[in-house]
């Protein structure tokens, strides 16, 4: 008798804007005090100096006004960044597996690594978070050095490197990414017959994306993987969704899909972790 191998795919996801609602580049200057963020920016993006992307690497290295982020100001501001609803029960939704598909998910982001790692901590674990890499000199704690950046081309080699670790091919790569940095990457998986989606109305972007969804929830990206990857119909994409304590309550099917996913569980999740340790659970 056959034994039916798991369709195994490599899901990997932008960070700033795809799972988390507010940018960590920003999130950084205001506990920085520093003004004037998007507009240095945004003359940053203009002049085509560095990947799109990869502006907050430049500005922490080379504006006199990022000179004092330490290591621990990026951990801070990991922790302020408010993250999408529905995360957990997206990544434990993707550990699990479904009718013989299996996905390793993974985070590849243009934002300093620490900061991902911090605002994903006890969600994703680190060695599953790619970001830009900062050389901190042992001594003062400055930054002197950026070892790498996950921007634009900075993602597409990441990916290449998941897909011969994992022993992938290209055509079960699926990316999920929301704006300008994600736009090489998305060609390129693309290219490769893999799955791209888009989740936000950036319009460069959803012309390249083969899929947009639009929703609060990070787990909203699971309608088009379960629709349009694995071609499941929508009754059974409802009942897999219940089944992790996610209801759809609305899915408008289109070129762009607007979702609504509600979590049963997080209530009781967030109630319990603000009795216990005090912490800030994300809204
Ligand atoms: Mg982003």
């Amino acid at each position: 008798m056959k034994i039916k191998q798991p369709r195994h795919f490599l899901l990997a996801s932008d960070f700033d804007q795809t799972l988390s609602h507010n940018d960590s580049g920003l999130v950084l200057s205001e506990l920085l005090g520093v003004p004037d963020f998007e507009h240095k920016v945004a003359g940053l993006a203009r002049s085509h100096l560095v990947q799109q992307g990869g502006e907050l690497a430049y500005l922490i290295r080379h504006d006199p006004a990022f000179r004092g982020v330490r290591r621990e100001h990026l951990i801070e501001a990991g922790r302020r960044v408010r993250l999408k609803g529905a995360l957990r029960a997206f990544v434990e939704f993707l550990e699990r597996g479904v009718d013989g598909h299996r996905f390793s998910f993974y985070v590849v982001s243009a934002a300093p690594r620490e900061v991902v790692v911090s605002a994903l901590d006890g969600i994703v674990p680190s060695e599953n978070i790619f970001g830009t890499e900062l050389d901190f000199d042992p001594q003062s704690g400055e930054v002197r050095a950026i070892d790498s950046v996950r921007a634009g081309y900075g993602k597409v080699a990441v990916i290449d490197e998941l897909e011969q670790r994992l022993g992938i091919t290209s055509d079960r790569v699926i990316y999920v990414g929301d704006g300008s940095s994600d736009i090489h990457v998305m060609l390129h998986v693309n290219n490769g017959d893999g799955f791209t989606i888009a989740v936000s109305e950036n319009r460069q972007l959803a012309r390249i994306a083969r899929s947009t969804v639009l929703s609060d929830s990070a787990s909203s990206v699971l309608v088009p993987v379960l629709d349009q990857v694995l071609g499941l119909r929508p009754a059974h994409i409802r009942e897999l969704l219940e089944s992790e304590g996610l209801v759809l309550d609305e899915w408008q099917r289109d070129r762009t899909d607007r979702v609504m996913i509600r979590e049963f569980r997080e209530s009781l999740i967030a109630q319990v972790a603000r009795a216990g340790a005090g912490v800030e659970v994300p809204a």
